[in-house]
């Protein structure tokens, strides 16, 4: 999960990385009394986009009054930044900035270890520096288990490049920045820039925070980061029943019981889709091993849910759930949906008590489930029934 600046903000401060006060709004006038809050001086408005590159498009801008961060605003919210809308902006204190570092953590999966990068050339154009001088990021390798200590941060500002003084002041806040992305479970944690301002503090002054989902029951604090409104409502959905379900551009609703399975089933609908009029799978749903009709019904009520969506197809290879409680499963899922039901089903079963799944489904005779011996067959069936 992607944290918008403030939210990253608020981390750092948590963790006793100097930062800037800074407020957020979702109005001009808003963000006019924000400003009016921090004291009434110069402010920085900022757009809250999670994107970067946001001062080169415009999403950052310097007021020096109240009433010019209320005209800052109105420019900044509504402003599209590569494909995203500003809804927000925070209001922060504005910085005497006298030098601009880069600093970032992040999980370097190549190589089986963190990385810390570090550079005394910070600022908008650090991605043009990476590419063309390569040399003047440092990359340092950071142990899990020993962290950014005082040895570390030191070795990072040296391979950097800071003069003594500077890195004595920057190093204390690399080790504050390693506590953020290791109390929080983080996966990326950047600064850019890191300052330091005229009278020599050095401040975190933009922040990008990744967290690991799969972490989070470790944080329940982390739930109210969630961007609601940004979520994609079949898959918020999903979430609240506790399915395993990604939405997908394509036309045959998916559900399998195992990632692997589903997986597959995913490339075989599509394969099968090209002679069908180029049809694809809808969406990714892995019921897993408890394939119960309660289950069944949450999963096949978010698929059709789906606007898109022309058929299902359920692919299930009974293993400790067997196929004749899966097949229940189907006929008491269809039983709750009812006239919500409305797209045809393709089901294949096989393994554990296979027959007397399909017989199941045979009695039922519900007029919308086709049953097909095999995933190829059904992949193909289900692509025809959506393509028709
Ligand atoms: P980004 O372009 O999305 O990375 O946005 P940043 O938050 O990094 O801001 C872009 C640039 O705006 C920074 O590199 C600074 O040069 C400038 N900037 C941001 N905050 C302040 C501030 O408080 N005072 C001044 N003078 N400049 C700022
Ligand atoms: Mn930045």
């Amino acid at each position: 999960m992607d944290l918008f600046e403030y939210q990253a903000r608020d981390l750092f401060e948590k963790h006793g990385v100097p930062v800037l006060k800074g407020k957020v709004a979702v109005t001009p006038e808003e963000a006019e009394a924000a400003a009016t809050e921090l004291g009434g001086g110069t402010v920085v408005v900022k757009a809250q986009v999670k994107i970067g590159g946001r001062g080169k498009a415009g999403g950052v801008k310097l007021a020096k009054s109240p009433a010019e961060a209320k005209e800052k605003a109105e420019e900044i919210l509504g402003l599209d930044i590569k494909g995203h809308i500003t809804r927000k902006v925070m209001i922060a204190e504005g910085a005497d900035i006298a030098e601009e570092f880069y600093f970032s953590i992040l999980l370097d999966r190549a190589n089986r270890t963190y990385l810390a990068m570090c550079s005394v050339e910070g600022g908008m154009d650090i991605e043009t520096l990476a590419v063309e001088r390569p040399e003047a990021l440092a990359k340092v390798e950071v142990n899990a288990l020993t962290g950014i200590d005082e040895a570390k941060a030191k070795e990072i500002v040296d391979a950097a490049g800071f003069e003594a003084e500077t890195g004595a002041a920057v190093a204390p806040v690399l080790q504050q920045l390693w506590t953020v992305f290791k109390e929080e479970d983080a996966s990326l944690v950047e600064v850019n820039p890191l300052v330091k301002t005229g009278d020599g503090s050095i401040l975190a002054l933009d922040g990008k925070v990744s967290l690991d989902e799969n972490a989070s029951f470790r944080h329940a604090d982390h739930e109210d980061l969630r961007d609601i409104e940004a979520e994609n409502p079949l898959e918020l959905k999903a979430k609240q029943l506790d399915l395993n379900y990604v939405k997908l551009d394509g036309q045959v609703g998916i559900i399998g019981n195992g990632a692997g399975l589903v997986m597959s089933t995913l490339d075989v609908v599509a394969y099968a889709g090209e002679n069908h009029g180029g049809v694809k799978p809808a969406n990714f749903l892995d019921i897993g091993g408890g394939a119960n009709a309660e289950v069944m019904a949450n999963g096949l009520d978010v698929i059709l849910g789906d606007e898109q969506v022309k058929s299902v197809f359920v692919n299930v290879f009974g293993g400790i759930t067997a196929c004749d409680e899966v097949a229940k499963g189907i006929v008491k899922a269809l039983e709750i949906l009812g006239d919500a039901a409305t797209k045809p089903l393709v089901v294949r079963l096989d393994g554990n008590a296979v027959e007397e799944g399909r017989a199941i489904l045979k009695d039922a005779a519900h007029p919308l489930v086709t049953l097909m011996d095999t995933m190829d067959g059904g992949a193909d069936k289900a692509a025809e029934l959506a393509g028709a």
